[in-house]
């Protein structure tokens, strides 16, 4: 063994003893300190924590003045210490003063010290603070000081994690007890609360010392062979099959033979870290990189080096992802990120679902709102914050969650909850009742759909039928394409569940954001304007005639709505239309059952469609204009960038007056006309589309009630021209006279 090694061992070996002695968070942080100083021979040795989300407070020193304990603080990128803090990186000069951002703090009497070394105390990206020596030498500390540093910060990290450090006088607050906001986005509105039920359980690594280096290397290459050979295994499930799958897997096969990763983590151990945390350690690491690589490509091998240390830990710790936890009443799921299937298998058990990453178009999010389950996404640190079992508020509506909150913000939280309960029995109770406008019109309210599991809403939330049933759900949750007599046994079902009552079968509208598991993505510049829904199935029509058949089977004699998404141009449509009755013709050559009517629409979503000719029109049986396609086009603004998603209003007066233009090319052709998109949903917005001549808006069966409650009490025509006004008189939106207007009338 080298002295290095033994050097560090020797460390460690002491640390242990300093930590298993009984004592208060505070003395212990002193006596790490006075240890590291003397084993390092070095003058200073300082332990600096956050006090809260951007400020780090000087916990405990030795060589610094004992009176600026607790006293001096920075704020996170402020001075050496705030920079380590901020890049999650060490500093490591000989001649500190001359670093940029360097800022000296008087109270310490840390002016007579040149040297500097400060390293991030930090655990599975959660940064809890930094590690500081410092001397008078003019020259920087040694590699094997800096990896000294490093090992003792990272045993700090872990002792910090299992509550070494609370107590007397320390700055520690107890990890994961602490109330916690985080904020993120909004993936599913609504409002939940419940208690946390971790996807993936962090693996807790209680020993991060090895007391045998030999039989604590012997475990760590036993289990990276059994890693190995696991890895070897997946790949061989698919061999020949998913050409994505495999090529993360053959990197998984990389890492898990790396040379470097073995090597890295068995010289920790040699330098007396057990096995766990070696494998920790490079987490770490990876961690920390990761949050730094732009290059999506690169983060996203990283993350694949995160998972394999995942596995090792799990191996090394018997610690498996099923801990036998129990599912905590009221769940809500909290996770890095979830495949669709997996969602599904929790399905409606769930009252929320916070993750860490995610998009509003993920699959995830898409089961999450098919399912009406308040969802958080982009909420930063929650794996690392949230432990089984702790207490959760997840705020959908404004993409807030409250982690074991004060009784304040839970009783107004439940206030906020109550009043939604309140007014769902209000609706509950015009259930039966159509939507019929003060002196006016009835509107048709239908229910979006794309799941068995939504069907049963048909009855609860009083739509009078499904206005666009997504068939690309059945498709996304999937493993491998679906067979043909698999789709008509589902499309039947949904037939039978909705007992009569109209149907809009969309044909599958996969591409952009939706990208089936088990198909070759396509590596397009820009997927929202690329090979997507009806582009996709009449190019690759073998899928677009299966799933056809599989509903005029379905149907057998009933009637059928079949509608084709993402028409851009009238012979789309054409073609599409010609496939199905090509279908027709065959089920009838072979004396199947034909359906009794057949309804053939299409869905209005690029511009370019409403200035088709009247024609096109006239052989459309019904147009429903996908608002959120629509907008995302007519405004140039991606229905998925969170950046500009939300910066044109729906009710802007040019979207408007071009949705005027569709009621009109519809009403001079006699074709039935609705609204499917997401705004048909919001009430405002569907009483406005309403004033505007729709006649049939389909929506999220949770925005029935607030949807006709608010048309029942409307005067569609005084609507209208209280909108014509605000056009008339130069407004951009007709927003604010709207509002107004609904004000006066209470
Ligand atoms: C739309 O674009 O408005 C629509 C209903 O389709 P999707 O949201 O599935 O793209
Ligand atoms: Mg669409």
């Amino acid at each position: 063994m080298s002295d290095v090694q033994s050097g560090s061992r020797r460390l460690l070996g002491r640390l242990k003893l300093a930590l298993e002695e009984p004592a208060e968070g505070q003395e212990r942080l002193d006596r790490i300190t006075r240890l590291i100083a003397a084993e390092i021979g070095t003058p200073v040795c300082s332990i600096y924590l956050f006090r809260d989300s951007d400020t780090l407070e000087l916990c405990a020193t030795e060589g610094l003045k004992p009176e600026s304990v607790h006293q001096t603080r920075m704020r996170l990128g402020e001075g050496l210490v705030g920079r380590v803090a901020l890049s999650a990186k060490p500093i490591n000069t000989g001649n500190a003063p001359a670093e940029p951002g360097f800022r000296y703090m008087p109270e310490t009497g840390e002016e007579i010290y040149s040297a500097f070394l400060g390293v991030p105390i930090q655990r599975l990206g959660e940064r809890m603070g930094v590690l500081v020596v410092q001397s008078k030498d003019r020259t920087a500390y040694s590699e094997d000081d800096v990896y000294a540093i490093e090992v003792v910060a990272m045993v700090l990290a872990e002792m910090a994690e299992l509550g070494a450090f609370v107590g007397e006088g320390a700055a520690m607050a107890a990890p994961h007890k602490h109330p916690v906001m985080l904020r993120g986005n909004c993936g599913q509105d609504g409002a939940a609360e419940g208690n946390v039920l971790l996807h993936e359980p962090r693996v807790v690594v209680t020993n991060p010392f090895s007391d045998d280096a030999e039989a604590e290397l012997s475990r760590l290459r036993t289990a990276v062979d059994q890693l190995r050979v696991s890895v070897d295994e997946m790949l061989m499930g698919v061999e020949g099959g998913d050409k994505d799958q495999r090529e993360v897997l053959e990197a998984y096969r990389m890492f898990a033979n790396s040379k470097g990763w073995l090597r890295r983590m068995e010289a920790d151990i040699n330098r007396g870290l057990s096995a766990e945390a070696a494998v920790e350690k490079e987490q770490t690491a990876a961690r920390s990189r990761m949050e730094q690589v732009p290059d999506p490509y690169l983060r996203e091998r990283l993350h694949d080096l995160d998972d394999l240390s995942n596995r090792l830990l799990r191996l090394l710790t018997g610690q498996g992802t099923d801990t036998g936890a129990e599912m905590p009443q009221d769940p809500v799921l909290v996770a890095r990120n979830i495949g669709p299937g997996e969602l599904l298998a929790y399905g409606r058990a769930l009252r929320g679902i916070v993750l860490e990453e995610g998009s509003v178009g993920s699959h995830a999010a898409v089961i999450a709102r098919a399912l009406a389950i308040p969802l958080v996404i982009n909420a930063e640190r929650i794996t690392t914050e949230a432990l089984n079992g702790d207490h959760i508020l997840v705020d959908g509506d404004q993409g807030i969650v409250h982690l074991r909150p004060e009784e304040t913000v839970a009783s107004a939280f439940r206030d906020k909850m109550a009043m939604a309960t309140k007014a769902q029995e209000r609706y509950a109770s015009i259930r039966r009742v159509p939507a019929t406008t003060v002196y006016g019109p009835t509107i048709r309210l239908d229910m979006n759909a794309g799941l068995m599991a939504d069907l049963p809403s048909l009855r609860s939330s009083g739509a009078e039928g499904v206005g666009l049933f997504r068939t690309e759900l059945q498709f996304l949750v999937r493993t491998k394409f679906p067979r043909r007599s698999e789709l008509a046994a589902l499309y039947s079902r949904v037939l039978d569940a909705a007992n009569g009552k109209r149907v809009v079968f969309r044909t599958l509208d996969i591409g952009s954001d939706k990208v089936l598991p088990y198909m070759k993505p396509q590596d397009e510049p820009n997927p929202a304007l690329g090979w997507r829904a009806i582009r996709v199935g009449l190019d690759k029509p073998g899928v677009l005639r299966m799933q056809l058949q599989a509903l005029i089977r379905a149907a057998r004699g009933r009637p059928l709505t079949i509608m084709f998404p993402f028409v851009a141009q009238a012979d789309e449509f054409h073609t599409a239309k010609k496939y199905l009755l090509g279908e027709l013709e065959r089920e009838r050559r072979f004396g199947h059952p034909l359906p009794r009517t057949l309804e053939i629409g299409a869905m209005l979503e690029t511009p370019s469609l409403a200035f088709a000719s009247k024609q096109f029109f006239e052989s459309a049986d019904f147009i429903s204009v996908g608002g959120n396609d629509l907008k995302q086009f007519f405004f140039a603004a991606d229905r998925e960038n969170e950046r500009v998603r939300r910066r044109y209003d729906t009710l802007n007066v040019s979207f408007l007056t071009f949705l005027e233009w569709i009621v009109m090319r519809c009403k001079e052709t006699r074709t039935p006309l609705s609204f499917c998109g997401e705004d048909a949903g919001r009430p405002v917005e569907a009483l406005c589309f309403a004033a505007m001549g729709f006649r049939t808006l389909s929506m999220r069966p949770a925005s029935i009630g607030p949807v006709k409650h608010l048309l029942r009490r409307s005067n569609l025509a005084e609507l209208r021209e209280v909108i014509d006004e605000a056009r008339a008189s130069g407004q951009q939106s007709v927003r604010p006279a709207v509002m107004d207007w609904l004000h006066q009338q209470g």
